[in-house]
């Protein structure tokens, strides 16, 4: 099993964010960027993947945002019976908990978002894990242009809300918050290599 990482958006170059929106600015409480954020979680698994000796590939290992056509050649580049992606991100839109979304039609991808949604609430049992994805808005039908395109099973992780001020001040900002997300990514990951590859 090859395991795809993929962190939304761009990051911080010498203190300026590679992508427009995709922010929060709470004021004297700290700004919210996505990319930041989704990339200390892919590095933390990316830790946790070494150890484990689970073969990955950060497939946007660079701070520049990159378009999701290059995020899909780059996945499509392996072995799409071999390997899943995920992508990580943050949510926005007023809610709270978790999310996961799947290519459509795949049934592999449905149990591998099964179990990230399961490891999800092992590690955060007083969270809300949102089923309801009938309401899809612009941009999540644009986030599903990388599960669409992509080969082989593809998963897209939404981890707490950036405009919930909870969430932010709980979890998102947090030391061990990203670090219990950082877990039940890789809890996920090893039940999906057990499981189902
Ligand atoms: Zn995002």
């Amino acid at each position: 099993m090859l395991v795809l990482l993929d962190n939304g958006h761009g990051g911080l170059i010498n203190g300026v964010y590679q992508t427009s929106g995709k922010q929060k600015d709470w004021g004297p409480q700290g700004v919210f960027y996505e990319g930041e954020f989704n990339r200390a979680i892919v590095n933390g698994i990316i830790e946790a993947l070494t150890r484990l000796g689970i073969r990955y590939v950060n497939i946007t290992p660079e701070y520049r945002d990159v378009t999701l056509q290059t995020r899909v050649n780059r996945a499509n580049r392996y072995n799409f019976k071999d390997a899943f992606l995920v992508s990580v991100h943050a949510n926005a839109g007023g809610g709270s908990g978790f999310e996961v979304y799947t290519s459509p039609g795949e049934t592999k991808s449905d149990a591998i978002a099964t179990v990230f949604g399961d490891a999800f609430q092992s590690e955060f049992p007083k969270e809300i894990l949102r089923h309801d994805f009938s309401d899809f808005d612009l941009d999540k039908e644009r986030r599903f242009f990388l599960l669409r395109k992509t080969k082989m099973p593809a998963v897209l992780t939404e981890n707490f809300f950036m405009d919930s001020l909870k969430d932010f001040q709980s979890i998102l900002n947090t030391k061990e918050g990203r670090e219990r997300i950082v877990k039940y990514h890789v809890n996920a990951i090893t039940r999906i290599q057990n499981q189902i590859f």
